[in-house]
C-alpha cells in the first residue's frame, strides 16, 4: 500500500550522487519517520535501495547529528532513529478558554510549560493578548529571547480552510474568517507554522504514537468538540478544501438537537463535549466539566456512563462511514472523552462493526491515542521542528517529564 502513494516513497531509486543522492537521503529519513526505530535492513527494504547504499546514507546522517545508531550486536543488524540535537522551539495550543505553551531546547535538553487563561474571548484580542502572556513568560523562564527561537507552531481549535482561513467553528467563532497565520506572526513580531489542533495531535500520533507504521491514519479528539486529524504517509490529508476530516458537522440525528451551524443533529450537537454537559440540565448533581464528566463515569455514575457510551455510538454511526469510505488501517481516539476507556471505545467499536461490512471493519484497527501528554502540543512541536528541517523518531523522556 505504501508503495502507492505518489510522491513519497514510490519513486524509483538508483543509486547516485547528487540530486538523486539527496532524494535517497530524503526516502531514507521518510522510512525512519515511518517505522520509528528500526534496522537498517528494514530502511533498505522499505526504500528499496542496497544495504551497502543505505548503510552509507545511515553513516552520513549519523556524522550529521540526524541519526543515532542504538546498541546492538553488530552496525547493521542494530536500530536506527532520528535523533535531533539542535534547535529552540516554542509549540502553543490555543483552545476555547485556555493557550497552552511548551517551550523546547533540544541542545540544552530543557523543557518548560505554561498556561494562561483566555479573558475577553469574544474577541480575537483576548486570545492573542494570552499567547502573548505564555510566550514572554517561556521567554523569561528558558533566558532565550523571542528572536532567537528557531520556530515556533501555533494549534488552534478551528479548522483552517487551503487558503489558511479559519472556517466556521463551534469552539473558536470569534477567529472565522480571520488567517491566523497572519494575525499571529504580525501580533508576536516572529512568523508562525499554524495547524488545526486535531491535524497536530494526528501527526505526532503518526510519528510518535498510535498511529506508528500506519500507511492511512485516522485521529479523532473527542473534547470540548470533535474533530479528526487523516496522516497519509506522514503527511496531513486536507483534501481540495483543506479541511477534510472535520467530522464534526456530519449529521447523526436529522431530529437532533440544533447545533451551531444552522443544522441539526451533527454529531457536535450529540456527542462534544460541550452537548454532553448541557444534556444534564435537569439532572441533579451534574458534573462541573469534561473532566468530571469522564470522572463520573470511571466512578460507574450510571447518567454519566449512559451520555458516554450514546456518545461513542454516535461517534461509532459516523466512523462507519469515514472507514468505508476512506480505508483506513488504524483510527485512534484521543482527547478528553478516551479518558473513560473501554466504556467509550466499546461502544465506538460495536456500532462501527454493525454498520459495515466485514471486510471493510477488520482491515481497520480502533485503538486509543497513546501520546497522554497534550498530543495536540506534541504536533506543534514537531511542526515547528519540522519547519526548520528536524526529525526524531521518540520524544524523550526530558519533555514527557515536563509539567
Ligand atoms: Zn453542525
Amino acid at each position: 500500500m505504501y508503495e502507492d502513494v505518489p510522491g513519497t516513497l514510490s519513486a524509483p531509486i538508483a543509486v547516485g550522487r547528487g540530486a538523486q543522492h539527496a532524494t535517497n537521503i530524503e526516502h531514507v529519513i521518510q522510512a525512519l519517520a515511518f517505522h520509528g526505530p528500526c534496522s537498517q535492513a528494514t530502511v533498505s527494504r522499505t526504500v528499496g535501495l542496497s544495504r551497502p547504499s543505505v548503510h552509507s546514507i545511515i553513516h552520513e546522517l549519523e556524522a550529521a547529528g540526524k541519526v543515532e545508531i542504538l546498541p546492538g550486536p553488530n552496525r547493521r543488524d542494530c536500530a536506527v532513529r532520528l535523533v535531533a540535537n539542535t534547535g529552540r522551539y516554542i509549540a502553543l495550543d490555543l483552545g476555547h478558554e485556555l493557550v497552552r505553551g511548551m517551550f523546547v531546547d533540544l541542545e540544552r535538553k530543557v523543557s518548560y510549560r505554561l498556561a494562561e487563561s483566555i479573558t475577553g474571548s469574544h474577541h480575537h484580542t483576548g486570545d492573542l493578548a494570552a499567547i502573548g502572556k505564555v510566550v514572554d513568560g517561556l521567554c523569561a523562564l528558558s533566558g532565550v529571547s523571542l528572536g532567537d527561537m528557531t520556530s515556533i507552531a501555533v494549534t488552534l481549535h478551528a479548522p483552517i480552510d487551503w487558503a489558511g482561513i479559519v472556517s466556521p467553528s463551534t469552539i473558536m467563532p470569534n477567529w472565522t474568517g480571520l488567517v491566523p497565520t497572519e494575525v499571529i506572526s504580525s501580533y508576536l513580531g516572529k512568523d508562525v507554522v499554524v495547524e488545526n489542533d486535531a491535524n497536530a495531535a494526528a501527526i505526532a500520533e503518526w510519528a510518535w504514537g498510535a498511529g506508528r507504521g500506519s500507511k492511512c491514519f485516522m485521529y479523532v479528539k473527542t473534547s470540548q468538540g470533535v474533530g479528526a486529524g487523516i496522516v497519509m504517509s506522514g503527511s496531513v490529508m486536507r483534501g481540495a478544501t483543506g479541511v477534510a476530516g472535520e467530522i464534526g458537522h456530519i449529521v447523526v440525528e436529522p431530529h437532533g438537537p440544533l447545533c451551531n451551524c444552522g443544522n441539526r443533529g451533527c454529531l457536535s450537537a450529540v456527542a462534544s463535549g460541550q452537548a454532553l454537559l448541557a444534556q444534564f440540565d435537569r439532572i441533579n448533581d451534574a458534573p462541573e466539566s469534561l473532566h468530571d464528566l469522564v470522572d463520573q463515569a470511571l466512578a460507574d455514575n450510571p447518567v454519566a456512563s449512559r451520555v458516554i457510551t450514546e456518545a461513542g455510538h454516535h461517534l461509532g454511526t459516523v466512523l462507519a462511514h469515514v472507514i468505508a469510505i476512506l480505508g483506513p488501517d488504524r483510527v485512534a481516539i484521543g482527547g478528553e472523552l478516551a479518558r473513560a476507556g473501554k466504556l467509550h471505545l466499546d461502544a465506538v467499536k460495536s456500532t462501527v462493526i454493525e454498520r459495515i461490512v466485514h471486510t471493510i471493519s477488520t482491515g481497520t484497527i480502533l485503538v486509543h491515542g497513546s501520546i497522554d501528554d497534550s498530543p495536540s502540543l506534541m504536533g506543534g512541536l514537531l511542526l515547528a521542528m519540522r519547519a526548520d528541517g528536524q526529525a526524531m523518531s521518540v520524544i524523550p523522556d526530558w519533555i514527557l517529564q515536563q509539567s
